[in-house]
Order: structure tokens, then C-alpha cells, then sequence
């Protein structure tokens, strides 16, 4: 978590906002966090807890007719909220690229996967000779392991099964080279046995290109997989950060035992009870006082009532580099992560 290298991306006090008919919609507020060369940090919570609202800020994809973004998101120097768009044009695909869950609605159906794939590398490459982008193309193919690419790079979307067009998704998020991908809930869409194939395959590209992953999932079990250093999001805030090892061992924010409660292997307490959180998740119109978390949280009472009137901050917890946003003093945080005293 401490890195002496600068970060490759740096998001500072972001906050993104939008109106809507029923009032304004708080979906990121003032998250920071920082992510170096090479890593792989797991982005998880729940359905509308900010993590692609979040992730779509750091392209700048954000419908700006209504949504409010605050902050600073610095790719390579440049921040991307006020960047122009000639800057912001060069970031995407060459610096930062972002893969969705639902590769068909990434693709173009009218036009075949070679000329998507052409296109993606043109952009940056407008004086690329014809032979070098079809070397190009073919080359990403192989890459990202299309069999038969000679044939199969003038089909079209339709023509492929849904693990294969994710794989044309990554030849064009990775056409260019970029320094960080973004991939939101990539393996969501897919089955269970092209989900490995998927992750194992974004996993071997990130080292051959040396890439940092933000992967967004609310799969645990492929944050034990992949990740390095995990941010847990609760309505819009980020509650924890941590080594992956640290999350799993001694999660040190009652929200996070409760995520993991879900997951037979690690949320089982000393009698081998699941722990699992009661309620939904509140309305980002309307967040209730003081903690979000307050109205489904059972600690609450340990800190008095400052967890219905004082927002936490994200703070240092213990020695292994994990901050928690909770009002409960370090040895209780501590000791209930580790399990000894969870209820
Ligand atoms: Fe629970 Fe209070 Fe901690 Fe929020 S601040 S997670 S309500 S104990």
C-alpha cells in the first residue's frame, strides 16, 4: 500500500454528483486513493455503491449535461476532469482503457471485428501504413487468443460466442498499449468456465504488457484471485483499503464483514455461523447522518452516537497498511476482523 513510486493514477477528493427529478444523486463523494505501475487493485460493493460511476470519471464518461464532478484525476500528470478534449482523446485507449461487462454492447454489429480492432489503433496511429495495421490486428488476435485469425478477422460480432467477443473487447482496450486497464465486471456476463478463461487471459497480458488492472467486480472469490490491494465502496464512500491478504485475514470495517460473511470460506465465525448484514443499501438521494452504513450497521452502538452524526474518515488502522472508515477504536476493529469476536 506505501509506494515511494509515483502513481500512475492519483484520484484526489473526487466527487461526482447528479440531478435528477427525484432530487441529487450523491454517487462518489470524496473518495481518494492512489494506484501504481503494475498493480491489480480490486474495486468491490454492492449495486450502486459508486465503483463505475467512479471508474467512468477516470475516462471522463460521465454524462457532463448531469452530472457535477469535483476533484482531481491525475493520469500521467494530466487531470483528466479539466484535461481538453484533445488531451482526454490521447488518455483514452493510449494511457487508460476500460472494458464493460457486456461486450456486445462494446462492439459495433455492422462492422467486422478486424475494422473495430483497425480502428481502435488508427486513432493513435493516424499514419500507420495499411500493412502495419492489419500486422497490428492480427498480431492482438493472437494475443488475446482468437483461433484462426486470418479467417475470423473479417467476421462480424454476431459470428463469435460471448467469451470470444470479451476477448475482441481487450484486443481493442489493449491495441494501443495502455498504461492502466479498466475492466468493470468484465466476467459478469459470461459463464463460470469462460469467467477463468477470461481472467487467467487479462491476468497473462497484463504481464506481458506490464499494465496496471482497476478491476471492478462484487466477486470475492475473484478478488482472492487477482487483486493486490482491494477498496471496498459503501454509497459512494470508500470504507475500507487494503492488502488483499489483510481484507480476507483481519478486514478492519464492519462492512466488509459483513461482504465477506457471504463467502462460506472466509465468513464463517468460531462457531461457524455466517455473519451477514441486514437491510439495503440507503438511497444516494437521501444518505442517512453521520455513517452511511449507520441503519445496517450492529457496532454502531460501540461508538456511541457519533455513528448517526459524524461521518468517518478513512484512517490508518494497525501496522499492515489498511485504513477503515469506522468510528471504532483500532483494537476493536482489529479483533473483531480477525474473527475472535464476531458475533
Ligand atoms: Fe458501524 Fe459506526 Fe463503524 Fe459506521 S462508524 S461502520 S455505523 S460502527
Amino acid at each position: 500500500m506505501s509506494n515511494t513510486a509515483a502513481p500512475v493514477l492519483s484520484v484526489q477528493n473526487l466527487r461526482v454528483s447528479f440531478d435528477t427529478q427525484d432530487g441529487t444523486v450523491r454517487a462518489v463523494d470524496d473518495i481518494s486513493f492512489d494506484v501504481y505501475a503494475g498493480e491489480t487493485i480490486c474495486i468491490v460493493g454492492e449495486s450502486g455503491s459508486g465503483k463505475s460511476v467512479m471508474a467512468g470519471s477516470i475516462m471522463r464518461l460521465n454524462n457532463s449535461s448531469t452530472a457535477t464532478t469535483e476533484g482531481k484525476i491525475l493520469v500521467n500528470g494530466i487531470d483528466v476532469l479539466t484535461a481538453s478534449e484533445e488531451e482526454v482523446r490521447g488518455i483514452r485507449g493510449s494511457e487508460v482503457a476500460m472494458i464493460f461487462q457486456d461486450p456486445m454492447s462494446a462492439l459495433n454489429p455492422y462492422f467486422t471485428i478486424g475494422k473495430q480492432i483497425a480502428e481502435a489503433y488508427v486513432v493513435h496511429h493516424p499514419g500507420a501504413s495499411k500493412r502495419e495495421v492489419h500486422d497490428v490486428v492480427l498480431a492482438m488476435m493472437i494475443k488475446v487468443g482468437i483461433p484462426s485469425p486470418e479467417k475470423r478477422i473479417d467476421e462480424y460480432p454476431h459470428q463469435f460466442s460471448g467469451g470470444m467477443r470479451q476477448r475482441i473487447v481487450i484486443a481493442i482496450a489493449l491495441v494501443n498499449n495502455p498504461k492502466i486497464l479498466i475492466a468493470d465486471e468484465p466476467t459478469t456476463a459470461l459463464d463460470v468456465t469462460v469467467q477463468a478463461q477470461i481472467l487467467d487471459l487479462m491476468m497473462s497480458l497484463q504481464k506481458e504488457f506490464g499494465m496496471t488492472i482497476i478491476l471492478i467486480t462484487h466477486d470475492l472469490g475473484v478478488v482472492a484471485e487477482v487483486a493486490q490491494d482491494v477498496i471496498v465502496m459503501y454509497a459512494g464512500h470508500i470504507v475500507e483499503q487494503s492488502h488483499v491478504d489483510a481484507l480476507f485475514h483481519s478486514p478492519t470495517h464492519p462492512y466488509s464483514w459483513g461482504l465477506l460473511g457471504s463467502v462460506a470460506s472466509y465468513g464463517a465465525n468460531k462457531r461457524g455461523d455466517l455473519y451477514t448484514i441486514s437491510g439495503s443499501p440507503p438511497s444516494l438521494i437521501s444518505l442517512p447522518a453521520g455513517c452511511a452504513f449507520h441503519p445496517r450497521c450492529v457496532h454502531s452502538k460501540g461508538s456511541g452516537n457519533a455513528c448517526m452524526t459524524v461521518q468517518p474518515k478513512l484512517r490508518d488502522v494497525g501496522t499492515d497498511g489498511s485504513r477503515s472508515a469506522c468510528h471504532l477504536t483500532d483494537d476493536v476493529l482489529i479483533s473483531i476482523g480477525r474473527g475472535s469476536d464476531r458475533s
